[in-house]
């Protein structure tokens, strides 16, 4: 073709990096227009051949119909969530829609389901390999779960259905992204009269970010979780906490409440089109928990002994506030100060002393290093264009061989919206070819001024572990199939190569090699690194209670009928939970993005425990073998897990690592719960 645009060209740089000195926002309506032709065209192609339906003449060939689609389509999904504009904000909106109608066209070709439902039907006299016969049943559920085999006028109506959604969802985003960049607070270096120099750093560099003299605090959960930590300033504190609360629920065009509800009246319609009771009933059916009886189970195992433990945990802190001066109840913008003034004088620990010790780069190598006890993994720093210049990129091998090429963008800035993940740019298969992955870790980690370290807490250096391991399974991936590629398996096992790996940052030798002071760098002391990993479990009450309130929420909102007011619903489930007032949900209704920017984590939010209950069994298995880095347990790891994909039903895969599945007794020890 000849063309100038670069995303249309083959990208001929070492890695076939995308160019991203090259592309430019006006490039994409071009790409996008030329890959849903290639699309269309291809659908057809395979529809409407003469041959016999073959696995290679109907599956791959739809394995191999989006290429285009698939390059275009990840760079600009990462690029408008990581560094994005209102250019970039129209074309996802006018996108939305497209692509779901382009799935719909395709899942409902009723010669295309034709072929995959007479190769599915004789699937047990086909020639295919295990693998094959995974993509094929795949495949076919897909179809039938989009509608394939329901009469014309319940699929047209389900079709318009799912236009709607893709609106709605990139609506819901969109607002609050808008939320978070334009409210910020300033204040003044006397308002930060007993906050740490960190955080000040942080407020005045988020300041300078903005092109404002003095310091601010933004939404960003790396200045305001800090902020809510350590100032002294109630009145300010609850400030900041409102206007994080109101997140997609302030008056006016970002309000994103008739989103949800609409958005859940659909889903219910959608559902019950397909022949469910609910929407979780439709969703949960190819997850792991199979019903919302048993995520039901799970969350209220848990529920009840965090929640008792929160309470406790309230009457002291309540105690310390009035000691304090400040009479009355303790509210959800005191909490985690007074926590943080408990953690330092039970645990004699306050995270400006450990805070030095935690710097980013040190743990971005704290990361690198365990993947090569682990993995046999080597990262060397590449030199090529990135899409900002905080963006940075390594080449991963093992024995010499290139593995995938691994790209970190940890830093907040107001174009990126909240949150960390993992995303790819491109995924791994061997169909046609050895295709490696690069794959991306995007985070909201505050930047330090120019000329000096940039520093996390535990926390933020467990995300970034986490997020790390979700890149480890997309870059170990080893199958043929795009289709069942790296982290494309169910929603509650997804977590589960990323909780895990949190595990390692834990293992003190880790820790005694990475955690090194950032002027001094001298390792952490023995005696802080010991009350570090005592104090791992504190506030569990109040992080388990706030989690787990919103999940439930989330599957009411999924499994009962659809709400008229959804705030009223969720006081209602609140209520009747006896949820602690001192407490809020970790996401609320208005900007719950989990469940609402799209159908990912919809009567999902639960995954996170259901994974936990297998990352605590997991790492289990290393604790049986003395070693944190057994080579042994690391094997049957990376074979039945991080390299596994999607290949086999993902109990299939944890049968495969350990034998058994756990029981939730795992998750509650690791929590500190088991005794309460
Ligand atoms: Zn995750």
């Amino acid at each position: 073709m000849q063309t100038s645009n670069p995303l249309l060209f083959n990208w001929e740089s070492k890695f076939q990096l995308p160019p991203f000195d090259l592309i430019k926002d006006y490039h994409f309506d071009e790409a996008f227009k030329e890959a849903f032709s290639q699309i269309e065209l291809a659908i057809e192609k395979i529809a409407n051949q003469a041959n016999l339906p073959t696995f290679e003449n109907t599956i791959e060939e739809l394995e191999r119909s989006d290429g285009l689609m698939n390059k275009v389509a990840s760079i600009f999904a990462n690029l408008a969530s990581s560094d994005s504009n209102s250019k970039l904000e129209e074309l996802q909106r006018d996108l939305a829609p497209k692509w779901a109608k382009m799935d719909s066209d395709i899942k409902l070709n009723k010669k295309l389901f034709a072929r995959v439902d007479s190769l599915y039907k004789k699937r047990a006299y086909l020639n295919i390999t295990k693998e094959q016969l995974r993509v094929l049943e795949l495949y076919h559920l897909s179809f039938v779960r989009s509608g394939a085999e329901l009469k014309d006028i319940k699929q047209k109506k389900l079709k318009k259905i799912l236009q709607r959604l893709a609106e709605l969802g990139t609506n819901f985003t969109q607002n609050l992204l808008k939320d978070e960049r334009d409210w910020f607070m300033s204040i003044t270096d006397e308002d930060l009269i007993g906050c740490p120099q960190f955080l000040k750093d942080a407020a005045r560099e988020a300041a300078q970010e903005r092109s404002i003299n003095g310091y601010i605090i933004t939404l960003s959960r790396s200045l305001i979780v800090p902020f809510l930590q350590f100032s002294p300033r109630r009145d300010l504190r609850q400030k900041a906490f409102k206007a994080w609360e109101l997140r997609g629920a302030n008056q006016g065009k970002t309000n994103n409440l008739k989103i949800i509800q609409e958005t859940l009246l659909l889903r219910q319609e959608r559902a019950n089109l397909l022949g469910y009771k609910s929407f979780s009933d439709f969703k949960l059916e190819t997850e792991m928990a199979g019903s919302p009886d048993k995520v039901t189970e799970l969350l209220m195992a848990v529920w009840k002994p965090a929640r008792q433990a929160a309470i406790n945990d309230a009457k002291k802190l309540t105690e310390m506030m009035n000691a304090d001066g400040t009479i009355g109840d303790l509210t959800p913008a005191d909490w985690r100060y007074y926590s943080e003034k408990r953690r330092a004088s039970e645990h004699n620990l306050n995270e400006t002393e450990l805070k030095p010790y935690f710097q980013l780069d040190q743990m971005i190598k704290a990361s690198f290093y365990c993947a090569k006890k682990l993995f046999n993994l080597d990262f060397h720093q590449i030199d090529a264009p990135m899409y900002h210049p905080d963006v940075q990129a390594w080449e991963v091998t093992r024995n010499n061989e290139h593995v995938a090429v691994f790209i970190g963008d940890y830093f907040a800035r107001p174009s990126k919206r909240s949150g960390a993940w993992c995303s790819r740019f491109r995924g791994q298969s061997s169909m046609d070819k050895n295709q490696r992955p690069i794959t991306v870790n995007v985070c909201n980690f505050a930047k330090a001024p120019k000329g000096q370290k940039s520093l996390l807490n535990f926390d933020d250096a467990r995300t970034l572990f986490h997020e790390f391991g979700h890149a480890l399974h997309s870059m170990l991936s080893n199958v043929k199939y795009p289709y069942i590629s790296g982290t494309s398996v169910a929603r509650d096992f997804v977590e589960l190569p990323s909780q895990l790996y949190e595990h390692w940052l834990s293992v003190p030798s880790v820790l005694e090699k990475f955690a090194i002071h950032a002027e001094t760098n001298s390792p952490i002391p023995k005696p802080l690194l010991e009350k570090l990993l005592e104090a791992e479990n504190y506030d569990q009450g109040f992080s388990t209670v706030e989690y787990v309130s919103s999940a439930l929420v989330d599957l009411a909102f999924h499994t009962e009928t659809p709400p008229k007011d959804p705030m009223m619903k969720q006081k209602e489930i609140l209520d009747q939970i006896e949820m602690p007032p001192e407490i809020t949900m970790r996401h609320a209704t208005p900007h719950f993005a989990h469940i609402f920017s799209g159908d990912g984590y919809s009567s999902g939010y639960y995954s996170y425990m259901w994974s936990e209950v297998m990352d605590a069994d997991a790492f289990e298995a290393f604790r049986e073998e003395n070693d944190p880095f057994s080579s042994k347990v690391a094997h049957l790891l990376e074979k039945h897990i991080y390299s596994a994909g999607g290949s086999l039903p993902a109990n299939e895969l944890y049968m495969n690592f350990r034998g058994s599945m756990p029981k939730v007794d795992a998750l509650l020890k690791g929590r500190g719960f088991l005794e309460c």
